[in-house]
């Protein structure tokens, strides 16, 4: 049998062990794992000598900006730093303009990603027109996305028609999602208890980015906290499956701790920027809103490696948030006037490699939390592991390679990071989509239209 394409040489990391191996892809799939050598006959062979081959990343949270905000990114731009960054699927948040949150727009959103993606990816559909909820959920979606989020002066990320934070309402979308058998992805944050606090640094005549960061952590994590309670509560009642965003505080973690003891239909996430930027004041004080997704004060960093090693937060999510430079700089006068977020598709995947390498995780859970655990979260199952018959999804990485992340690098429309300047092991050489190589040796190779709509089995 003669297959496509044979990655040689290379240690494979699967979920639960590493072993040398080689790997065969026959189409869009991976034909054969064989111990290294065996003669095998191939169109191409990719030498992964020294290298590890690991399932390519499953981002269900990343924001594409497209349609609406391409000043900031659009799906090929963005689907290229996935490409580069060994993430091989990417789900997309629906706070684009107009968005998500009819089928008529879905419809349009999808038929966009069809025509643009170059990795495999879903849209997270704004699960805020209840009437909407049923028929969306036919159009292979694997969740919907509420966010408990207002506007607080800027027209953006939260604009109407995508932000809930009246509990009867949020009560009705858990009902109306439930019998659809999707997640419902909510951004917890307690509107309410913000304005009070809010309002406190404003009296004090607090507007800057420092204190921006300050408020949304005041009192321990306040806002996280007492959003979360009420989701787990609402989940508890309807039994929809909800997926938390943003987990941050040891706050959430206790209480992810009680609910995996009752076996709930919960799963969470951790974004990069609590563990790798948002977690350093100095960050903060250096950078100002650039920094800024979240602080997420250091008394947290260590609880949220160990809830990551053991289970208690699911998997690793970008929440890949590009702003141009210039609705980051009034932030340095009011931070409630920049642009929250931060990208972070193209490097963290190295970032996390580099963390597995220095002995924060094994290799293996690290490629779980990457891969793995959300294609399993979101029923994708032919993604997220290495094996025969899955497809052909895969990153070949190099742990002896340094990483110096620069702007100059940098593929997504912004042409900034805020992880510039950091050095971590693990180079992503060779991305693979379905059996085609979307990035070698430095360049984007995949073609737009490539990525299809990775649709949960049902
Ligand atoms: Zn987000």
């Amino acid at each position: 049998m003669s297959y496509d394409l044979v990655i040689s040489g290379g240690t494979i990391v699967t979920a639960t062990g590493s072993f040398a191996a080689d790997l065969a892809v026959s189409g869009e799939r991976i034909g054969a794992i064989v111990a290294p050598g065996t003669p095998l006959e191939a169109g191409r062979t990719i030498d992964a000598t020294g290298r590890h081959v690991i399932p390519g990343a499953i981002d269900v949270h990343s924001h594409h900006r497209e349609p609406g905000f391409t000043h900031k990114e659009d799906i090929v731009t963005a689907t290229s730093a996935c490409a580069a960054g060994g993430v091989t699927t990417s789900f997309a948040m629906p706070n684009v303009q107009p968005p998500p949150n009819t089928v008529e727009r879905l419809d349009a959103m999808i038929e966009l990603y069809n025509e643009r993606s170059i990795v495999d990816w879903n849209i997270n559909a704004a699960g805020t027109v209840p009437d909407q909820i049923a028929e969306m959920a036919t159009r292979g979606i694997a969740a919907f996305k509420v966010f408990m989020v207002v506007d607080t002066g800027r027209d953006y990320p939260h604009m109407p028609g995508i932000g809930v934070h009246d509990h009867g309402k949020l009560l009705e979308i858990f009902e109306t999602v439930e019998p659809t058998g999707l997640a419902l992805m909510v951004h917890p944050h307690d509107q309410a208890l913000m304005t009070h606090i809010e309002e406190g640094f404003w009296a004090r005549g607090e507007h800057d980015a420092l204190a921006y960061a300050k408020a949304y952590s005041a009192l321990d994590g306040i806002i996280w906290d007492t959003a979360a309670a009420l989701l787990l509560r609402l989940q508890k009642a309807t039994g929809t499956r909800l997926h938390l965003l943003h987990t941050q505080t040891t706050g959430v973690i206790d209480q992810l701790r009680a609910v995996r003891a009752e076996g709930r239909a919960v799963t969470a996430e951790l974004n990069p920027w609590a563990v790798f930027l948002g977690n350093d004041w100095n960050n903060i004080v250096k950078w100002g809103s650039y920094a800024l997704s979240y602080y997420v004060p250091e008394k947290n960093t260590e609880p949220l490696w160990a809830a990551l090693a053991d289970g208690t937060i699911d998997l690793i999510s970008t929440d890949h948030a590009p702003h141009t430079r210039e609705e980051k700089e009034p932030g340095w006068t009011d931070g409630w006037k920049a642009h929250t977020g931060t990208p972070a598709a193209q490097f963290y995947v190295p970032m996390f490699l580099d963390a597995a390498v220095r002995g924060r995780l094994s290799l293996e859970r690290t490629v779980e939390l990457l891969a793995t655990a959300p294609a399993r979260a979101f029923g994708l199952a032919d993604k997220g592991r290495l094996e025969v018959g899955a497809h052909a999804d895969i990153a070949v990485v190099n742990l002896d390679r340094e990483l110096e992340i620069t702007d100059d690098i940098v593929l997504s429309k912004i042409g900034w990071t805020p992880y510039a300047g950091m050095r971590v092991r693990g180079v992503v050489e060779a991305t693979l989509v379905r059996g085609a190589v979307v990035y070698e040796d430095g360049r984007v190779t995949g073609a737009p239209g490539w990525g299809r709509q990775a649709r949960p089995a049902r």
